[in-house]
């Protein structure tokens, strides 16, 4: 054991004993590296039969869903660790909304592992969907580039929020119809200067797919190679 370890093992026991990680679903006491105890980790909704290309759950693993069978999505893969259920939803919608920040390290450490997790090159830098600035005004911060950060620092690979833009306020998707979602995000996002040729977007929720394909579309026609697709959680079709 290096003495960097060493050390860093015995501040993160004096700083368990002064300060003892809470699991934020139960209350019970934490585990590190995250403030959830053991039991809760093992419950959140695990993604594990997914399209393995879009991620939506399946009810078979490995295989591709119809949509992306008849035409793959402008990604080469998405990994997305769970399914938009309880409780993931509401830990999501807390950062989101509530702005409970403190929930980036667990929810960024999850994605983190989940791509340590399966085979391949990592990308040669993270991309959060960007939010228009009146979004961003509203909420205060892009919940994306939060755990992008995450990500990026677990990971060691670079992070860029500056080259990217939401160039056209949309209607939320939510309010929309399937088929109107794509449609509402088209000429949304805008990109500046040069980008490596391999990329990984990183967003929070994966609802249909469309804001996640379209920002994979503008970085392809901007001469992207590669594009990855990782998020926390991915909806089932509505
Ligand atoms: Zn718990
Ligand atoms: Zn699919």
């Amino acid at each position: 054991m290096q003495r960097d370890d060493k050390v860093y093992k015995c501040l993160n026991f004096v700083q368990d004993f002064i300060y003892p990680p809470v699991c934020v679903l139960c209350g019970q006491r934490g585990q590190r590296p995250y403030n959830l105890c053991r039991s809760c980790l093992s419950e959140l909704p695990r993604n594990e039969s997914c399209c393995r290309h879009c991620g939506i759950p399946l009810p078979t693993a490995g295989l591709e869903c119809g949509p992306c069978s008849r035409r793959p999505p402008p990604y080469v893969r998405a990994v997305i660790p769970f399914r938009y259920a309880p409780p993931m939803d509401h830990l999501l919608q807390r950062l989101k909304f509530n702005h409970r920040l403190e929930l980036a390290p667990l929810l960024g450490g999850l994605m983190a592992e989940a791509v340590q997790e399966v085979a391949g090159t990592l990308p040669e830098l993270l991309l959060p969907v960007p939010l228009s600035p009146a979004r961003i005004g509203e909420r205060g911060y892009n919940q994306a580039l939060e755990l992008a950060r995450i990500v990026s620092s677990r990971l060691a690979t670079p992070l860029d929020w500056q080259h990217c833009q939401r160039v056209r306020h949309t209607v939320a998707q939510t309010s929309l119809k399937r088929d109107e979602r794509q449609s509402n995000l088209r000429g949304a996002f805008a990109v500046r200067g040069e980008l490596p040729s391999h990329v990984a977007i990183i967003d929070d929720v994966v609802t249909t797919g469309a804001t996640v394909s379209e920002f994979a579309k503008t970085l392809r026609q901007a001469g992207v190679r590669e594009v990855e697709v990782w998020a926390c959680a991915r909806a089932g079709r509505g």
